[in-house]
């Protein structure tokens, strides 16, 4: 075997069936050998992770709006995936929407690769979008190497990525079938939203994106996966409510996932101050009942993983002087914070290193088809890793973040979990604080 160009070793290797001390062997950009942690080879670079230090696979998050071209004020390549690498992320996916164009037909997606190509420094991949009318595009945009395709049942919030109806999907579903395509799915129903107008305070907000919105949707996505036989996957799942038809359909053979975000895991309803438009996401943060509840969806395995639904704006659409949640651009970012939030609620829930890395790594891997190439620390993967301090605690601060606009509920907060190295298919890419290589990501189209 010709000899490793680096070896990555530490006390607490996270490997798809232990954690175990190990020496994780490298050669152009892909593990060749994992060994014991005394294998190592006369001559060749080791780094060694401190022996309270978690070697894991680089996190994977499938949902992110980096909104470039056309929204880079919002949030760019380079500011998104530089959090990224600081958060430990090695691979992301960027959302079909709020770029301008949005990217919905081919000519829009080689637009979004021409923007992105180069800015990067993780490896990246995109989704295209359903919107009403673009049935032809789909083939050719999964042609060229989308992951699938993202679509909303409500106004998206933006005016260029409309949502679909029922009929829209009858049209676009045989198609993605056809093409053996994902359909991922913001679910709330119109019908269910209630405009009350009224004060903006986040009671009232609450009020007017209850849970039935969400559980409808659902509803309709599980009769259309049925019928269609499509894998359709719940964005951002908030509403605990929609378990048991989730798990129900999951256990009858229905082809349907979901996710869920940290911020729904972590804050909850009542705690939300007055004013604190930062707070809102749609749907939205709900109460402590709630989130409990979501946390046995990831125990019994009917949540698959966590993504961050990173989704920055200009501080000043907060409209945080008014504190009006109704007119409040909605959307948190977390990109960088994802493994301290799930890793700070889920050790005090009794859930293990293990645990995390199915949800942030594994399973979002799977998801998109990057397994085995990505999310797991075995023979012939991208060796992309982070080595963080589970034990060390540190509090946030805003100007630590590294995407464009820092407004963040998580301010002040005290998490678990301190990124130290993140390596990009073998090469340091960030070191305790700083970045520590240029831009280097690739775009990983899926059919190439
Ligand atoms: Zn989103």
């Amino acid at each position: 075997m010709a000899a490793p160009d680096l070896i990555i070793r530490g006390q607490r290797v996270v490997l798809p069936d232990a954690i175990a001390p190990r020496s994780i062997h490298i050669r152009e950009e892909r593990i060749v050998f994992v060994g014991d942690y005394t294998d190592v080879v006369t001559g060749c670079e080791v780094i060694d992770a401190a022996d309270d230090s978690v070697v894991m696979p680089g996190l994977v998050d499938t949902h992110v709006h980096i909104n470039a071209p056309g929204r880079t004020e919002w949030e760019g390549f380079r500011s998104a995936t530089l959090a990224a690498a600081a958060g430990g992320v090695t691979t992301l996916v960027d959302m079909p929407l709020n770029s301008i164009p949005p990217t919905t037909t081919l000519a829009n997606f080689e637009t979004k690769l021409a923007t992105a190509r180069n800015d990067c420094f993780v490896d990246v991949g995109f989704w295209g979008g359903v919107v009403p009318g673009n049935t032809a595009e789909l083939a050719r945009m999964f042609a060229a190497g989308v992951v699938g395709f993202k679509c909303f049942l409500v106004p998206s919030g933006v005016d260029e990525f409309q949502h679909v109806t029922e009929a829209d999907l009858r049209e676009a579903m045989p198609e993605l079938t056809r093409l053996g395509a994902l359909l991922i799915v913001h679910a709330e129903l119109p019908e269910s939203i209630l405009n009350n107008g009224s004060d903006g305070d986040y009671q009232s907000f609450l009020n007017s994106r209850p849970r039935a919105a969400e559980n409808d949707a659902i509803e309709l996505m599980i009769r259309l996966s049925r019928e269609f036989n499509t894998r359709v996957h719940i964005v951002h799942l908030s509403s605990a409510e929609a378990l048991p038809q989730l798990r129900a359909a999951q256990a009858a053979g229905v082809k349907i996932t979901a996710e869920t975000c940290p911020h729904y895991l972590h804050f909850t309803a009542e705690t939300v101050p007055d004013g604190a438009t930062e707070f809102k996401c749609c749907p939205p943060i709900r109460e402590e009942t709630n989130r409990e509840q979501l946390w046995d969806g990831l125990r019994d395995g009917t949540i698959d993983f966590i993504v961050s639904d990173h989704s920055p704006c200009p501080g000043e659409m907060k409209l945080r002087e008014s504190g009006d949640f109704m007119k409040a651009w909605g959307g948190i970012a977390s990109l960088q914070l994802r493994l301290p939030i799930v890793w700070t609620e889920a050790r005090h829930r009794g859930f293990s290193l293990e645990d995390v890395t199915r949800w942030l790594c594994t399973n979002p891997a799977r998801q998109v088809s990057f397994a085995p190439q990505k999310g797991a620390i075995a023979v012939g993967s991208d060796a992309d890793l982070v080595i963080w301090s589970p034990d060390q605690q540190f509090t946030v601060a805003a100007s630590t973040l590294h995407h464009r606009h820092k407004i963040t509920p998580y301010e002040g907060e005290l998490l678990n979990g301190v990124v130290e190295k993140t390596f990009l298919r073998g090469k340091k890419i960030y070191d305790t604080g700083h970045l520590t290589a240029d831009p280097s990501g690739h775009m990983l189209l899926k059919s190439k």
